[in-house]
């Protein structure tokens, strides 16, 4: 073994793992400086993440969000199912769009190759792999949105000026 070999074998004797190697790592460590520093900073640093807590919420943490809920719960009357209705009317364009891609992202990412069969790529083309189709599906997509983009600039010219003020 060389000093490479037993700083990746230093992680067992700091995780307390079992390792055949652990008596030679320790026999080692006590005759080369190198790995001993490499040891000790190691041992410094998990010390140290183990002490490490999250912080807390900033005091007013509660209040505000308290007012906050209240805010929300003062609008909510004056028809959360219209100003839902109006972000979807009048934010088809840029600002869903993220989300529509988000959302399209994640089914790729749960789903995987299983969903390529819904959207139309059947597994029968043995010779693209699940990746490429992913991609071609990602391309697709990206065709639909700019479709689906000049279909609202061709109905909507005015998009933004006609959207409703937010309070
Ligand atoms: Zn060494």
């Amino acid at each position: 073994m060389n000093c490479t070999d037993f700083k990746s074998e230093i992680f067992n004797l700091l995780l307390d793992l079992a390792s055949p190697a652990n008596a030679t790592v320790r026999a080692h460590i006590e005759s080369c400086a190198d790995c001993d520093r490499e040891f000790k900073s190691m041992k410094a640093t998990f010390a140290l993440l183990d002490t490490w807590k999250a912080p807390d919420p900033s005091p007013y943490f509660d209040q505000k969000l308290a007012v906050r809920l209240r805010e929300e719960k003062e609008l909510a009357p004056a028809g959360w199912v219209e100003r839902l209705k109006a972000r979807f009317l009048f934010n088809t364009g840029r600002q869903f769009r993220p989300a529509l891609a988000g959302g399209l992202a994640l089914i790729l990412l749960v789903g995987g190759g299983t969903v390529a069969n819904l959207t139309g790529f059947p597994h029968s083309a043995p010779e693209t792999s699940a990746t490429v189709q992913d991609l071609q599906i990602l391309d697709k997509n990206e065709q639909t949105f700019q479709t689906m983009d000049q279909l609202l600039q061709d109905d909507s010219p005015a998009d933004d000026a006609t959207a409703p003020p937010t309070s």
